[in-house]
């Protein structure tokens, strides 16, 4: 077993750049924070047709009768958009005069609004978006992921466990098949969350984001879109560089390469709950074994999901023998920048990094073996 390699004093060692703190200045989207300090509990999914809160006369979503008959509801008054397409959807988030959101699976937004954490004018629910939907083999022999798969597909999908076995790898980690089944691939990333598995091993997947917007200015249903790499996307916890108009359309994933090894593991102290820690790794070999390429990423090891560049960076141009990945573990642990919460001390979050760091490079190295 490893010891923990911090004093759990703050600041820590040097921080990869990977692991970054807010940048000041940039624009972007806020997704707001996880309600309470921890999970989300007991989300309530409001029914359409929704137009909430006092006032509104015949409504159903999530109303209950107060003291005196006063119509009482968990989330604040919203107006609800379904879009039956892409541009309907642009169309609504173009409106900037109004504060809308995108609703998927709504498994953070909805505790977010119960909890009078966000409190947006509109919502637009992109549910019923066929072209969100569905994964596609890429030409090149990589992945294109709708922003609305659900979580539940990267575990059972045939095709992902073939092209991208590391996210179904991390699947059944996150939450519960409830949240799962209705949480999407693009609610994860959209909501920057350091602590979510999925935009950690997407990085670590090298995947780019497709983002589309109506243009401004232009006529409707006129399109602009943009393709930003992961790393790129996250600019702080719960801050991404989506601008209020712009949808997350699509996840691509590369191909990967022969010889390559995956692998991703977490600690939490719950199944289902969030991780204290999790890690993921991606390992290429070259001929005679030496590693030609490494990827390792964090779960709650920084303000943002990140990329752990300068300690994968140790491990190639050599065998990756038990002593090369236990630098690396080191490295990872020395310069991640994680929390302390009433979940964990950051000596402990540390200590977690470079056990799972060691333990899953190492597993990842043995796939890209066989
Ligand atoms: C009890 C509980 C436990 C959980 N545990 C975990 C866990 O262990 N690990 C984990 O990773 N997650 C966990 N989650 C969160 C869950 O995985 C969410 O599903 C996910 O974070 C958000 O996906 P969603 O589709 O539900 O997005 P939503 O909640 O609908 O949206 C989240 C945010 O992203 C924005 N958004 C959504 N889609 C798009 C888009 N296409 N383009 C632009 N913006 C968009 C929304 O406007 C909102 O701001 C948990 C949730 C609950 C309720």
């Amino acid at each position: 077993m490893a010891e923990p390699a911090g004093d759990g004093g703050g600041g820590g060692g040097r921080r990869d750049p990977g692991c970054r703190r807010l940048r000041a200045g940039r624009r972007g989207r806020a997704g707001g924070p996880r309600p309470g300090t921890g999970d989300p509990r007991h989300p309530v999914e409001p029914r359409s047709p929704v137009r909430t809160a006092a006032g509104a006369a015949g409504v159903t979503a999530g109303v209950a009768f107060g003291a005196g008959g006063r119509v009482v509801v968990k989330p604040p008054a919203f107006e609800y958009v379904a879009a039956a397409g892409l541009d309907e959807a642009l169309e609504a988030l173009a409106d900037t005069s109004v504060e809308t959101r995108p609703l998927a699976g709504g498994q953070s937004l909805v505790p977010m609004l119960n909890f009078r954490l966000a409190a947006p004018e509109r919502l637009v629910d992109l549910n019923g978006i066929e072209a969100l939907a569905g994964v596609e083999e890429t030409e090149s022999g990589g992945l294109r992921l709708g922003a609305m798969v659900r979580v539940r597909q990267l575990e059972r999908d045939p095709l992902i466990a073939r092209r991208a076995p590391l996210l179904a790898e991390a699947a059944p980690f996150i939450a519960h098949p409830q949240i799962r089944s209705r949480g999407t691939v693009g609610g994860s990333v959209a909501h920057a969350d350091p602590a979510a598995e999925l935009p950690a091993v997407l990085l670590t997947l090298g995947a780019r984001v497709r983002i589309a917007r109506r243009s401004r200015g232009g006529e409707p249903g006129s399109r602009v879109e943009r393709t930003l790499d992961l790393d790129d996307f996250f600019l702080g916890p719960f801050f991404s560089a989506l601008e209020p108009d712009e949808l997350l359309t699509a996840i691509e994933v590369p191909p990967s390469a022969p010889a390559e090894g995956t692998a991703f593991d977490e600690v939490a102290r719950r199944r289902g709950d969030y991780a204290l820690a999790g890690v993921a790794a991606r390992v290429r070999l070259d001929s005679g074994g030496v590693c030609g390429e490494a990827a390792i990423s964090l779960v709650n090891g920084g303000s943002t999901p990140c990329l752990m560049s300068e300690a994968a960076r140790t491990l190639v141009g050599s065998e990756p023998t038990p002593e090369a990945i236990e630098a690396a573990a080191a490295a990872c642990a020395a310069t991640c920048d994680p929390a302390a919460d009433m979940h964990a001390s950051e000596a402990y979050r540390r200590h977690l990094v470079r056990t799972l760091t060691a333990r899953v490079v190492s597993r990842a190295a043995d796939r890209a073996r066989t």
